[in-house]
């Protein structure tokens, strides 16, 4: 008999069954029913609860990559000075794809196992502040590391700097204040901490970044990534494309669950530290030197045993699927995801219980038991 998985990936991640009958209501048709308007509008008021923001929030059909590439598309003219913020893999891919819009591309680049140092960049801006606008990521997902954009943000603001920041791991399992810490473009995605299906990306756009889209020199190249073309698509009544309405119905339900409950941050703070300090009692290495992210740990893999072997029996003997990463990380980490409805203790108990067992097996020696120091520090 095939049963699923327990995937305690960094996303795609569990979906409650909630989520799931929300998915499978019936539809009506998005485009021509009115009521599907103010749905659409509640469900980005949703989104604007949980980042803190009066600026509109828009809901795309895409996955996470969508949002990013929208902003670049929508807020990048040829020839644009863009600083690109650098300690990690999504952060030096944003790079590219702000080139693919023309962007000349200056980096500011951190050391890869630590949070952006905010004194270097204050230093570097000191120097070299002429920058339409920055991109960065507020989780890195592949090495766990998470990013002081409360910090990083006003920073680039007070040179006259917009920012694009990559959310789309975080949104869900780390406070964001949109407003508060002055961020122009704050970008998610469904299968993250939100815990809804693969295929949204959401973003919320401040004025300022309104203002760019709109006074641009040359017009967007493209139509599903123009931003610009949603400006007043509620007072119109018009939308761009029709709306994958199953997802959405899926989307606000995952939020309400969010939303309702409100603890999700303590209860993210509160896992991540567990895990963290589980793996580190027993005597593995955390990838991340600072900045532990609250939605993901990334573990080095002792030298007797390989990514596949960890994988594999992870999963086949154990029915837990957990990520390895890509890049320069592959094959030298394993990451485990606490987000959204991964980041339970249960959950978290088997999964700790399981790699326990998977690194015994393979004759790892631990100092004591990875579940067990879960338990001691929850
Ligand atoms: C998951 C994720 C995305 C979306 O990319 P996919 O690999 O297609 O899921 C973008 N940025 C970050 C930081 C992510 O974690």
């Amino acid at each position: 008999i095939l049963t699923k998985p327990l995937i305690m990936t960094p996303g795609p991640t569990e979906i409650h069954e909630d989520v799931r009958k929300a998915m499978a209501q019936d539809i009506t048709n998005p485009d021509l029913d009115i009521n599907f308007y103010e749905y659409y509008r509640e469900s980005c008021n949703k989104l604007k609860k949980l980042l803190n923001t009066k600026e509109d929030v828009l809901i795309l059909d895409g996955e996470g990559i969508l949002g990013l590439e929208a902003a670049c598309a929508s807020l990048i003219e040829a020839g644009d000075r863009i600083l690109c913020i650098d300690n990690g893999i999504f952060g030096h891919g944003f790079g590219d794809f702000a080139k693919i819009y023309g962007a000349e591309v200056v980096y500011f680049k951190g050391d890869y196992r630590k949070a952006v140092d905010v004194d270097e960049l204050e230093k570097f801006l000191e120097k070299d502040n002429e920058f339409k606008l920055a991109t960065l990521v507020h989780c890195e997902t592949p090495s766990g590391i998470t990013n002081p954009v409360d910090k990083i943000c006003p920073l680039l603001r007070k040179h006259g700097i917009i920012s694009i920041v990559d959310s789309v791991s975080a949104i869900g399992g780390e406070r964001v204040e949109v407003d508060k810490w002055q961020m122009d473009i704050v970008l998610g995605g469904s299968q993250k901490c939100l815990s809804a299906a693969p295929g949204l990306t959401f973003l919320s756009i401040s004025e300022e970044a309104w203002n760019i889209i709109e006074n641009r020199q040359t017009p967007i190249a493209s139509f599903y990534c123009n931003l610009g073309i949603w400006k007043n698509y509620y007072e119109d009544k018009w939308f761009p494309y029709t709306q994958p309405i199953s997802h959405i119905y899926g989307l606000n339900c995952a939020l309400d669950r969010i939303l309702e409950k409100g603890d999700y941050i303590e209860r993210h703070n509160k896992i991540a530290n567990g895990v963290r300090k589980a793996l580190k009692q027993a005597g593995l290495e955390l990838y991340p030197l600072d900045g532990y992210s609250n939605t993901v740990t990334t573990v080095l893999i002792p030298e007797e045993i390989s990514f596949d072997e960890i994988f594999n029996s992870m999963l086949e003997d154990h029915n837990i699927m957990i990520a390895g990463a890509f890049d320069y990380l592959k094959d030298k980490v394993i990451r485990i995801g606490h987000m959204g409805e991964n980041c339970y203790e249960d959950k978290m108990y088997i999964t700790l219980k399981a790699l326990d067992n998977v690194l015994k097996k393979h004759g790892i020696k631990l100092n004591g038991s990875l579940h067990k120091y879960f338990v001691d520090f929850m």
